[in-house]
């Protein structure tokens, strides 16, 4: 599939850094904690003083094993880290320690679905890596920065896909795969706004059908996927005017300005680095063996696919709600909780992705926090199909869990919601409308049938909507044509 470019093709490769939610550091003890008093998490080897050794996290790097083997990459046995040395004031040691031409993890690959068409985006590698510090600039314009350490030495993995993205809304889909299969294995909460995934984009546009790579730019700054797909849309068409022009695309970093929605290019000194990187003397080769990739491979969780072609078997649901129900992992178990509860699978999605979403989304909660709790919900519906409370009811019942926090039952006998079933609570009640509209009655026995449906909403007026609908049917019908 190629995007519409007056005869250009866009060549997109995408560089995410990941914060692995590890409760450590990378290479020492200290806390992990977004939001915390500045450089109070901060110890001799995160502020690189003279002396202090880095240890590795094992964790760390289990994390990114889990990353790699479940995108079906391969593990490298044996990896090095190395130091990548550049000078900012965010970088106490002045190197990060990465890796270079041993990576953890190579190949693999990203796949998803977009407009009914299957796409693969390739992996290059992925790498294990340190956070630098966080640079404050103060908002009134004081001239001055300070620093805050915290982030110093949080593990990150950074994924490097080939240049196999062909238009920004493949890069959108792309970030939201990679995201969704992040989050579903544990390994990062994928919190763009916490910085916990962060993404740079490399971009160069060519005359479809060419087998070569134009030059390309380097996006940076880019801090939600909107953000990627509008700066990546901006880029492919700022190149694609100047080669029309006659001008050419030279490579360049490009800082994306959402307020001004351009991208502008950084200062030359900044454009290039010579990182000098060289294998860290302190670490010495970190080695993965077969039993632990084995290990690894064995606990990595059912991903969001997956999952979604198992809703539609096991519980019967259409695609396109087990699509919505596999969003997030705490969402498909929130809905196999309530399955474990009830037995009516499509009744259950239609509850939850409708209903219980809206409610959660208007909480502005993570569903997995949410106080209605599935087996709740698991018995609200149980009480709609036995026929104890209509649809309708329910829906009133559950705008009160929403606000109370109650038991189904409970708020039911409270409120005296119960549906009416009982023949000798809805006979009187229908004699007495049949006597007081004398007029309709013989309007119905003389064939004028329509008018069946007043006395329907009569009796349920009379009774707040409680009566079965069903036995009201029944109970009419056989007094009018009796
Ligand atoms: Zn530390």
């Amino acid at each position: 599939m190629v995007a519409e470019y007056d005869g250009f093709e866009p060549v997109i490769g995408l560089e995410v850094h990941a914060q692995l939610q590890t409760n450590s550091k990378i290479f020492c003890g200290c806390r992990v904690q977004y939001g915390a008093e500045p450089n109070s998490l901060t110890c001799p080897v995160c502020l690189g003083l003279p002396g202090a050794l880095p240890v590795l996290n094992k964790k760390a790097v289990e994390y990114a094993m889990r990353m790699i083997l479940a995108i079906g990459g391969s593990v490298r046995n044996e990896s090095v880290f190395a130091r990548k040395n550049y000078f900012y004031p965010d970088l106490p040691k002045g190197y990060q320690i990465s890796q270079f031409d041993k990576p953890v993890g190579e190949g693999g690959a990203i796949e998803f679905t977009l407009d009914d068409h299957r796409k693969s985006v390739g992996l290059i590698r992925i790498h294990l890596e340190e956070d630098a510090g966080k640079s404050l600039h103060p908002e009134s314009g004081e001239p001055y920065t300070q620093v805050d350490l915290n982030r110093c030495g949080t593990p990150l993995i950074e994924i490097v896909s080939h240049p196999d993205i062909r238009s920004p809304r493949e890069a959108y889909a792309y970030l939201v795969k990679l995201k969704q299969t992040l989050q579903y294995l544990d390994v990062c909460t994928g919190d763009m706004e916490k910085g916990h995934l962060r993404c740079d984009a490399n971009v160069s546009v060519r005359p479809i059908g060419s087998e070569t790579f134009g030059t390309r730019t380097e996006l940076k700054n880019l801090n939600s996927f909107k953000h990627v797909e509008k700066a990546l849309e901006y880029e492919i068409n700022r190149q694609i005017n100047l080669i029309k022009s006659g001008g050419a695309v030279e490579q360049t970093t490009l800082l994306w300005n959402e307020k001004s929605q351009t991208a502008e290019m950084m200062r030359s000194k900044e454009e290039s680095h010579d990182y000098r990187y060289f294998p860290e003397p302190d670490l010495v080769t970190l080695q993965v063996d077969n039993d632990w990739i084995a290990r690894v491979r064995a606990d990595l969780p059912e991903l969001a696919e997956a999952r979604a072609t198992r809703f539609v078997s096991q519980y019967g649901i259409r695609e396109y709600d087990a699509a919505v129900l596999t969003d997030t992992r705490s969402l498909a178990d929130y809905f196999e909780s309530v399955m474990s509860e009830f037995d009516d699978g499509q009744a259950a999605a239609n509850w939850i992705g409708t209903e219980l979403l809206a409610a959660v989304k208007d909480a502005g909660v993570e569903i997995g926090d949410y106080h209605v709790k599935p087996n709740h919900i698991a018995d609200l519906l149980k009480r709609v199909k036995s026929g104890q409370i209509s649809g309708k009811i329910a829906k009133d019942v559950f705008a009160e869990m929403v606000v109370s926090g109650d038991a189904p039952a409970s708020i039911i006998k409270k409120k005296g919601l119960e549906q009416i079933s009982d023949n000798s609570v809805l006979e009187p009640i229908i004699e007495r409308l049949l006597d007081a509209n004398p007029d309709n009655v013989a309007k119905y026995r003389s064939g004028k049938t329509n008018v069946f449906g007043f006395f329907v909403g009569q009796v349920m007026k009379e009774t707040r909507g409680q009566a079965n609908p069903t036995m009201v049917n029944e109970l009419l019908k056989k007094k009018l044509d009796g």
